[in-house]
């Protein structure tokens, strides 16, 4: 069976190609001949997980799953949200974005947050919904080079160190994408 994985990330394909059952294919999004832009313009996590999925099967007609994640701040409303990558503007700027949220944050008591991943399956003519969240606060001040985004003020709950001083390995028992895709995993092998 083929199942496209709508992104171009090849980390994160072979990373899912090594989990899935051996039966399953996952194809990228350059292997179906999708070069385009897929448009992200949903207001919420959950709305471009769906968008991505359904721009593959409605246009490919590929069984497909997408992905979406974003850090959402407890006194910011859940800002960043859908807007993560992009909180500071264009282009694209992980260290401005963490500048922006700690000036927001400054004066606010309460710094519980949390990471949110959707990942969207379209498989068989049906639609299935995945999600992992890993809960925690933003600290005063970045700690730890490792990671993305923003791991270096990001420590989830029960935890003293920053994602971005955990391993991959470590993150990888604890985050948000790693929970999601344990879902969808399961499914897959269960279905
Ligand atoms: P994406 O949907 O996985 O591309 O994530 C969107 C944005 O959310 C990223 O560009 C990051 O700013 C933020 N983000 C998502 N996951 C993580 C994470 O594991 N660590 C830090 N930042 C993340």
């Amino acid at each position: 069976m083929k199942l496209v994985f709508a992104s171009n990330n090849l980390n994160k394909i072979k990373e899912i190609q090594l989990l899935v059952p051996n039966s399953i294919e996952i194809l990228s999004l350059n292997e179906i001949g999708c070069t385009e832009d897929i448009p992200e313009t949903a207001n919420t996590i959950e709305g471009n997980a769906i968008l991505k999925a359904n721009y593959v099967t409605e246009k490919f007609g590929f069984d497909c799953f997408a992905d979406d994640s974003g850090l959402e701040i407890d006194a910011l409303n859940g800002e960043p949200g859908v807007f993560s990558a992009r909180y500071a503007g264009e282009p694209k700027d992980d260290s401005k974005n963490i500048d922006k949220v700690l000036e927001k944050l400054k004066d606010k008591n309460n710094k519980k947050a949390n990471f949110k991943t959707v990942i969207c399956l379209n498989i068989g003519g049906k639609q299935h919904l995945f999600s992992g969240i890993a809960n925690g606060k933003i600290i005063e001040n970045r700690v730890g080079d490792n990671g993305f985004g923003y791991d270096p003020i990001f420590v989830a709950s029960g935890y003293s160190k920053t994602f971005a001083e955990l391993t991959m390995q470590e993150k990888s028992e604890i985050s948000h994408r790693a929970i999601a895709v344990k879902k969808l995993i399961d499914f897959l092998q269960n279905s």
